[in-house]
């Protein structure tokens, strides 16, 4: 059972003031209410969200407003700017029946607004699991107001996926469950009743009234309106596109707008309004629970769902109860809150209130049905006081007896309470500058030993902000739990202690149980470990261990113990600090990593601030007066100074190119964060960081130290040095790639990825080997390497061809480029394999168990080669036929050298041929030999012939000497790099026309380039593309924008301008008397769509241009595979020419011949081939064994 806004009533006015000027301007558009998540509402009471309290502040203490003032003029001024700052608490919205039938009905979003409220309604929430509706009834007897029935569906943010996968079940069951109990127990009239969870479409709503719902909360849709793209980053204060973070530079991504979500909401309530009307509703009221109007409908065929009995959840409950107030809410609850214990403090302390006395003590006994004693009575003085509270020990309380569940829960300042006795879990909960002290009774036995015994519970000062705690006794498990910045005494504690603090001291003067310090992030704890069992039971992921040794905090421990004394009489602690010299060494300091460097990066901050501004200008509190909404800028809302947050980003002090920067500016040495000054670097000789600590553990030290993964995105710039210098570089033939370069800043650049919760990076439009980039991102942030390498084979047998020539749509359409440029993905894959080809990880597999089964592949390019490796690894024996003289298709004879080394294909073919695979080069099946003999011969065959048949441009003087196919061009010169001594075209001393601006194109500049060709110039016909995405082309598809190559930037750095022409079109082609090429007659042309939204072409009258030229090269794309195996065994071939194959599917229209790569999609990318190369293996093995372990998409194996 999970609890929303747990006793929001009484929290303090600061938190509902915060939440209210958030929420308001949201009511205008017709809600009355938003949803806060458990997390955030963690998250809220943990770190505070000192921005909200910014906000807050300036007007009610700057302009001395009021908070129905604060509303007007967010209301009236600035609704869009306030909702926008809202961005970080939007995060679910509720729609009432009233506002929703209002919507619906008139289309408008005004409508009445519940205003002037005099408490918030007490509120559950119930997952749904099993009986749900008996636990609302108890919740509705037990006096709840308002019930959440939150189903299976859903979870973002901080959410686990085991827990979006596998928690709970569908809300539909619960809330017809909980309808018709509550209505079978005349209780569904005192409780509203919402239904949440995933609820996106009008349908929803319908389904969910008719089920029994009143209320209907939406997260996920609005959110998504508002640009969430399912991250799941929500805790880690890391959004991408600052839905859900609180750090300046990432709000500044926000791009969602408030009338976003008003359309979402018009779109919904109109497709309600037309199913209410359909159904023959005027009201949705008279909706609830009419499951007369759901039916049944199991899928046809479907065995399983045929059998499913729907009739209890449809049953409509007004049947077993007839004529039953159903109507929710309609009834008020009594809660006889003036019985209360906090009434009666209240009525004491009244004087104090009203600002008559300054001082009142109270005594009273307690017991434990009195729960959350002081919450009502510190909601007293918050709205009072606001923040400010009281003055200290106002109001002293002096208890005897059991203090309830959350005793002292959101205790204000200036109210100390005393307590003899003991009490239950939530002790202190969000605690909120209240003093709180509890000892055992005074009249214990003397034998009694507070240190051994448990005086308070689980989850002590859980979510606590502010104030002090002393317990003379044990806690219970939990203590200190996402405290963020009360300080807090107690003499030992169960598991899980300081779990997610944030901030605030806890000194432990005993032991602790396991899991210590799990994911605290920020404060520091004092631990007393004189029998030193307290390091094994520490979680050490975030935080180190340190001794106590610094005057600073041995002052400050040595002062608290001595009030813990004073305070509580505890004889432990007074033996402490009486053998004070030799205890204090048994003290271990837990103190989280982040925190560090927080403190020191405020320092550097605050040093560096000192020295560039004039005393008098430092700003008190870090904010200049008034002027945060004025100027506008976010800048102002970084934390304070002493703040917890990042103060600033690691950018302030390593720069945003971490080894650019580091060149000029300090670095850490080691994890202890001391700071390097570059002249050490530089008497070292030292030009960067890499020199510095080449290959050496000392590298990853400094790495480990400096490298925040977490922010990493924001810190660090996307490199652009991949490839080596241009004018260099086109005067050889060696790969252009800067490998060792891309190296060195690796790690730097794997930091960026942020392991997101949804990595569109290998989805769809990402990688097409659903490669696992997050993870060997991450890996190589750690410098793990080999496992990186083991995940990175899991999913592309060829690695090393992908992370050369892959265009990465990976990076397309990675979570960053939404913003900002993407990871660099590909590099980071061919560091990989280069990598593991370095260190001799990469060697031959052969398998130990043959299937005894023969199959073929024809054509050696990345789509035969990937199957066959596969096939291989099936255990079946595999031939490869490839006409041309080298294994390797286009990867050997069409990509140049300085893409992808030949050298490189040759050492994985060499591999694949030690794995067993058979290459037969040289016979062109079809012609050489028959490919029914190869049918015949084997149990099945796979063609992999590419799609090699070029597309012409017969316009006139096509027959001219000089005239090319770019792939004759492209295959012969690499022929004769290889050694082969046949004649190749050359490009040298000739002005080259190359036509079609695409990679092969390209290719086709590049080589001319080398060639030494006398000018270079490429026509395309399309016009330009934009400089950045299109509206019509949105992340994360692919992005066609205009793109410099490496061909383009070689010509661009020889000759001073780009090659490529757009908007043209070739009219013919001019030659001599010999026969030879001497010119292209152009015309350039316009695009604009039609009537019907189709691009046309139209000539431009009058731009008639001739291009001189003595070599042609036609690089316009291919038409699909050769005939020859094709007409031989009559398979059947698409619309577009290619191999047919079933959707998803890679057998042709003959039995046993499979078809993968260009041959069965079209001419297509390298990665695309490898993908379906793997794929259509598994395919043949599954047909073949009956079964196959081999992995699909993403290497899962899915049998
Ligand atoms: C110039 C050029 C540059 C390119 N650059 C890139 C790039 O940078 N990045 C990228 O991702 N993609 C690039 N591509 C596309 C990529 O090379 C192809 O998509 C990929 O190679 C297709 O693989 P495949 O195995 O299906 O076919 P291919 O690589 O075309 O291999 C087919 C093989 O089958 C052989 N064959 C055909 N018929 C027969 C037969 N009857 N008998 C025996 N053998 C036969 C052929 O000789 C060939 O070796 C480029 C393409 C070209 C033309
Ligand atoms: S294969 Fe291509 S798309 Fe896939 S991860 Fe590598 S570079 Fe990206
Ligand atoms: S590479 Fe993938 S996981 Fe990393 S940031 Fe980009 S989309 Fe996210």
């Amino acid at each position: 059972m999970k609890t929303i806004l747990t006793n929001k009533h009484i929290s303090i006015e600061m938190r509902k003031r915060a939440l209210q000027c958030y929420i308001e301007p949201v009511l205008m558009y017709g809600c009355e209410a938003w949803t806060i998540s458990k997390q955030i509402q963690n998250k809220l009471e943990a770190t505070e969200m000192w921005f909200l309290r910014r906000m807050l502040q300036i007007p009610w203490t700057a302009k001395k407003t009021n908070e129905r003032v604060l509303y007007e003029a967010n209301k009236r001024k600035s609704l869009v700017r306030t909702i926008r700052k809202c961005q970080a608490t939007f995060l679910g919205l509720v729609m009432r029946r009233g506002k929703l039938e209002h919507l619906a009905t008139t289309g408008k979003f005004e409508g009445k607004r519940s205003r002037g409220r005099q408490r918030e309604k007490i509120m559950d929430g119930l997952s749904t699991w099993l009986g749900p509706g008996k636990v609302s009834d108890i919740l509705a007897a037990g006096k709840a107001e308002h019930i959440v029935i939150s189903g299976h569906d859903g979870g973002t943010g901080a959410s686990s996926w085991t827990g979006i996968k596998n928690a709970g079940l569908p809300w539909e069951l619960g809330i017809s469950e909980t309808h018709q109990v509550l209505t079978l127990n005349n209780l569904r009239s005192r409780v509203v009743l919402q239904a949440d969870g995933q609820i996106r479409t009008g349908r929803d709503v319908v389904i969910a009234a008719l089920l029994g719902a009143d209320e209907f909360g939406f997260s996920t849709a609005p959110l998504i309106t508002l640009g969430c793209i399912m991250m799941r980053k929500c805790h880690l204060n890391t959004c991408p596109v600052g839905v859900a973070t609180q750090d300046p530079v990432l709000r500044q991504k926000f791009a969602g707008k408030p009338e976003y979500v008003v359309n979402y909401l018009f779109l919904l309530a109109e497709e309600v309004r037309a199913l209410m009307a359909e159904m023959g509703f005027r009201t949705v009221q008279e909706m609830i629970g009419r499951t007369d109007k759901l039916q049944f409908h199991p899928v046809a065929g479907n065995n399983k769902a045929e059998l499913l009995d729907f009739s209890r959840i449809t049953l409509n409950a007004l049947e077993m109860r007839p004529n039953t107030n159903i109507k929710g809410g309609s009834v008020e609850q009594n809660f006889e809150l003036e019985k209360r214990l906090d009434y009666k403090v209240m009525e004491l302390a009244k004087d104090v209130l009203d600002g008559k006395s300054r001082n009142v003590k109270i005594e009273l006994p307690i017991c434990n049905v009195d729960r959350t004693f002081g919450a009502t009575l510190s909601n007293l003085i918050s709205k009072r006081t606001a923040e400010e509270g009281l003055p200290p020990k106002s109001i002293e309380i002096s208890l005897k007896g059991s203090g309830g569940q959350s005793f002292c829960a959101f205790l204000a300042k200036g109210v100390s309470v005393r307590l003899e006795g003991d009490a239950n879990d939530y002790v202190c909960k969000c605690l909120s500058g209240g003093e709180v002290v509890v000892t055992p009774p005074a009249n214990m036995a003397p034998s009694f030993k507070s240190e051994d015994n448990i005086v308070v519970g689980n989850v002590c000062l859980y979510g606590a902000t502010s104030g002090r705690a002393f317990f003379r006794g044990q806690a219970a498990e939990r203590f200190c739990v996402r405290n963020s910045g009360a300080t807090a005494v107690v003499e030992g504690c169960g598991d899980h202690g300081c779990e997610y603090m944030t901030g605030g001291r806890a000194v432990i003067l005993g032991l602790t149980g396991r899991n210590f310090a799990a994911g605290m992030s920020g404060g520091i704890a004092y631990v007393y470990d004189k029998q030193k069992l307290f390091k094994p039971r520490v979680n050490k992921e975030s935080v180190d261990l340190l001794s106590v040794e610094t005057k600073e905090d041995l002052d400050f421990l040595h002062g608290l113990l001595s009030d813990f004394v004073a305070e509580t009489g505890s004889t432990l602690a007074q033996f402490i600090l009486s053998n004070w010299e030799t205890e204090q060494k048994n003290f271990v300091k837990v103190f989280p990593t982040e925190y560090q460097r927080a403190l020191a990066e405020a320092a550097a901050e605050h040093e560096a601030l000192e020295k560039e501004q004039p005393q008098t200008e430092i700003l008190v509190n870090g904010i200049a007066n008034g002027d945060i909404y004025e100027n506008g800028t976010d800048d102002l809302l970084e934390p304070p100074s002493e703040g917890l947050q990042r103060a600033s980003s690691l950018s302030n002090v390593y720069g945003e190119d971490m080894i650019n920067k580091l060149e000029d500016e300090d670095w850490y040495e080691g994890s202890a964060g001391k700071i390097v000054d570059n002249q050490k670097v530089n008497d070292k000789g030292i030009g960067d960081i890499e020199d510095a600590i080449r290959n050496t553990t000392q590298e990853n030290k400094v790495l480990d130290a400096v490298l925040d993964k977490s922010r990493g995105f924001v810190n660090y710039k996307r490199a652009t040095y991949q490839y080596r210098d241009g004018s260099v570089r086109q005067k050889d033939w060696k790969e252009i790639y800067n490998h060792k370069r891309v190296k060195e800043g690796l790690r730097v650049q794997a930091a960026r990825c942020m392991d997101c919760g949804v990595p569109f990076c290998s989805s769809d439009h990402g990688c097409p080997l659903s490669n696992l980039i997050p993870k060997w991102n991450n890996l190589v942030f750690k410098n793990e390497w080999k496992l990186a390498l083991d995940y990175l084979h899991q999913t592309n047998n060829f690695p090393e061809f992908t992370g050369r020539v892959c265009p990465a749509p990976c990076e397309g359409a990675c979570v960053l480029g939404i913003n900002t440029p993407a990871v660099t993905i590909k590099n980071i894959e061919n560091a990989i394999i280069d990598h593991g080809f370095e260190h001799g990880w990469v060697r031959p597999l052969v398998p130990k168990v043959r299937s005894g089964k023969k199959v073929a592949v024809i054509g050696s390019g990345p789509a035969g080669l990937a199957a066959a490796a596969q096939l291989n690894k099936a255990g079946h024996l595999v031939t490869v036929y490839e006409r041309n003289d080298e294994v390797g298709g286009l990867l050997r004879y069409g990509i140049p050298t300085m893409k992808l080394d030949k050298r490189v294909v040759a050492r994985r073919v060499d591999i694949l041929e030690r794995e067993g695979i058979s290459f037969k080069t040289n016979i062109e099946v079809g012609k050489d030999l028959a490919a029914k003999t190869i049918m015949d011969e084997n149990d099945a065959v796979v063609c992999a012939l590419g799609a090699t048949w070029p597309r012409d441009l017969p316009i006139p003087g096509r027959e001219f000497t000089g005239i090319h196919y770019a792939m004759n061009f492209l295959e012969s010169w690499q022929k004769q790099q290889q050694g082969n001594s046949n004649p190749y075209i050359s490009a040298k001393d000739k002005d080259v026309i190359v036509i079609g601006g695409g990679d092969t194109g390209c290719d086709c500049i590049a080589t001319s380039l080398r060639h030494g060709a006398k000018s270079i110039t490429t026509f395309e016909i399309l016009p330009q593309p934009p400089a950045t995405r299109a509206d019509s082309n949105p992340w994360p598809t692919w992005p066609r924008i205009f793109r410099v190559d490496y061909g383009h930037e070689e010509v661009k750095l020889k000759w001073g301008r780009d090659p490529r022409v757009f908007n043209v079109k070739s009219l013919y082609f001019e030659g001599d008397a010999n026969g030879n090429v001497t010119g292209v007659k152009t015309i350039l042309v316009q695009w604009s769509k039609d009537d019907a939204g189709r691009w046309t072409m139209k000539d431009v009258e009058g731009s008639e241009k001739t291009y001189k030229c003595d070599l042609v090269l036609l690089a316009m794309g291919f038409l699909g595979p050769e005939r020859s195996i094709v007409e031989e065994l009559s398979v059947g071939l698409d619309p577009r020419g290619n191999l047919e194959t079933p959707r998803s599917k890679y057998n042709t229209s003959i039995p046993n011949l499979y078809a993968a790569g260009d041959c069965r999609r079209g001419q297509s990318l390298v990665v695309w081939a490898i993908h379906e190369g793997r794929q259509c293996a598994k395919q043949v093995d599954k047909d073949l064994m009956g079964s196959t372990s081999l992995a699909g998409p993403g290497g899962i194996v899915t049998a």
